[in-house]
């Protein structure tokens, strides 16, 4: 199996996975990168995965769809383009012989979908396609969910084995760490990532997948119970003594909001 990221827009990755034969993609949101990636390597396009509505991810579906006859699989809580077989927690996807589980991510979206592929289940290391729910040093902006609801959704990601490949919709990462520096200054596994991934931009690679574990050690959004976040969020909102776990997360997503 060989896992490309296909660049769209300007910072978008439609993830593409394939067995030099057939392919699946995740969040076409420009049909185009997709059909140059199928000419190049002479794939077939054997699903399309979908994981919340917002044009940057679905823009290309149809054409997609239209030319490949590819079946399409999203969230059953949002407006995908049909025909789409509409998925939520506990269901799986098969495709190129793999078995993804869903995973109920909202937060970013009301319905926000993730796809994880389990070590065993096909590839190298397992793989999840998280959409704009966890970003490298960072996640995705509140637009449908609550505080609450994307605290539970990255736990849950956070919850899946340290070797994780992640792979986010988003090229955000230089900017995201910019933010968790001025979060965890002292966080020298942060240091030493943010000069990995300045040199990976430097060359023009993608700084993604990025691995699950580097992220538990990383992303302030995944820290926000650690003593060095919580002081750190407490020092820069004003926070009751008692705040709640969701609220300490939502000052700290206001934060990120805020910083420039
Ligand atoms: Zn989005
Ligand atoms: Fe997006």
């Amino acid at each position: 199996m060989t896992l490309v990221p296909l660049p769209a827009f300007t910072d978008n990755y439609i993830w593409m996975l394939h067995d030099r034969a057939a392919a699946i993609v995740v969040d076409p949101g420009d049909a185009q990168p997709v059909f140059d990636a199928l000419a190049r390597d002479h794939l077939q396009l054997a699903a399309i995965l979908v994981t919340h509505h917002h044009a940057d991810h679905t823009g290309g579906v149809a054409a997609l769809r239209e030319a490949t006859s590819a079946p399409v699989f999203g969230p059953a809580g949002e407006r995908i383009p049909q025909p789409c077989t509409p998925l939520r927690q506990g269901d799986h996807v098969d495709a190129l012989g793999l078995r993804f589980n869903v995973l109920d991510v909202p937060g970013h979206t009301a319905g926000h979908i993730a796809f994880y592929l389990p070590s065993g289940g096909g590839h190298a290391t397992p793989l999840v396609f998280c959409g704009d729910t966890l970003f490298s040093g960072g996640c995705g902006r509140l637009f449908e969910g609550t505080p609450a609801q994307m605290l539970a959704s990255l736990d849950a990601l956070a919850a899946l084995p340290g070797d994780t490949q992640v792979c986010c919709a988003h090229e955000y990462t230089l900017s995201n760490l910019r933010f968790a520096q001025a979060v965890e200054p002292d966080n020298s596994d942060l240091t030493q990532y943010t000069a990995r991934c300045q040199a990976l931009r430097a060359i023009d690679q993608p700084t993604l997948p990025t691995q699950l574990a580097v992220e538990r050690l990383i992303n302030p959004f995944l820290r926000s119970r650690e003593a060095s976040v919580l002081q750190a969020v407490r020092a820069h909102a004003d926070l009751p003594a008692d705040a709640a776990e969701a609220e300490v997360f939502a000052a700290l997503r206001q934060w990120k909001n805020d910083f420039r």
